[in-house]
């Protein structure tokens, strides 16, 4: 195919045999379920779904390869194109409940992964290849750098496993970094009980805000509209000093040290302090 590769577009296309297998055994696919592919590229791993027996929907934005994929959707009764930009498109309207399967184009993983997260229904699996680092943070335990709200997003609701490490050779070009190929699996239950899933990552993403700055600093800088009168926390210290010793924590602490439970109970306490108002 000749197509000119473009980089700025996460076009490193894979093409070490075995690592598209491993992708294929990790989705473990049946025949005629519907598969989401994000990027389709060349097409490589959408042949290989397409063989094992998936429907593949695949988005993929770059108009330059669109005349040789519509061929091949002549080619495969069970590949539709979508045209478009991954993080444009309109999920309802494809099916309900799907895999998503994909070798992400780096530059919108982070992106691509918090918008598709939220939708466990739609998407029970995810086996996905995206760079190393952030396959690292989304399966980082507290108290490390990788650490972070990605880790607790994606977290609360989807079990992450790093399954393999790959280098820049199994590409076409290589990228600069490593790759992961990483499986998410939707959790039954949240990760967490929280009667406020939006405050719980208010408060995670105001912790986080500045990774050196104490929680107690970082916290004073989120607008609790929930306290009414004493909303504002940075005028009224005392409440958040007051917050966090109900839930037993140190307001010394870094984001980065707390788990998700402990994020959870700070949440609970808002909403137990917003109830007593
Ligand atoms: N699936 C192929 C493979 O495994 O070799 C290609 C993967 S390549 C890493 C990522 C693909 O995503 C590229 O073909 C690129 O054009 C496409 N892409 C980049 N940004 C996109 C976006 N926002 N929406 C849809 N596709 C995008």
């Amino acid at each position: 195919m000749a197509h000119r590769r473009r980089p700025k577009l996460g076009q490193h296309f894979l093409h070490e045999k075995r690592y598209l297998s491993q992708i294929i055994d990790l989705a473990d696919i049946v025949p005629d379920e519907n598969v989401l592919e994000i990027g389709v590229g060349e097409g490589a791993l959408t042949r290989r779904l397409l063989d094992a027996g998936a429907i593949v929907h695949g988005i993929e934005i770059d108009d330059a390869l669109i005349p040789t994929l519509q061929k091949m959707e002549d080619e495969y009764e069970g590949f539709h194109l979508i045209h478009g930009d991954a993080l444009e498109i309109d999920y309802a309207a494809l099916p309900k409940k799907m895999k998503l399967v994909a070798n992400l184009p780096y530059q919108v993983a982070s992106a691509i992964l918090s918008q598709l997260t939220e939708k466990i229904e739609q998407f029970p699996l995810m086996v996905l290849m995206v760079q190393r680092e952030v396959g690292e943070r989304l399966c980082a335990a507290p108290g490390g750098k990788d650490y972070g709200s990605l880790t607790l997003w994606v977290g609360y609701r989807y079990k992450a496993r790093l399954c393999q490490v790959v280098p820049p050779g199994a590409f076409q070009p290589p990228p600069k970094v490593d790759s992961a190929i990483i499986c998410l699996e939707a959790r039954e239950e949240p990760q967490v009980k929280v009667g406020d899933e939006n405050l719980y990552f208010r408060i995670i993403q105001a912790g986080f805000t500045h990774r050196r700055k104490t929680l107690f600093n970082n916290l004073k800088a989120l607008n609790l509209y929930e306290l009414k009168d004493t909303k504002n926390l940075s005028s009224n210290p005392e409440v958040l000093q007051d917050l966090l010793q109900r839930a037993g924590i140190d307001p010394g602490r870094r984001a980065e040290t707390l788990d998700a439970y402990e994020f959870a109970r700070i949440a609970r306490d808002v909403e137990s302090l917003a109830g007593n108002k």
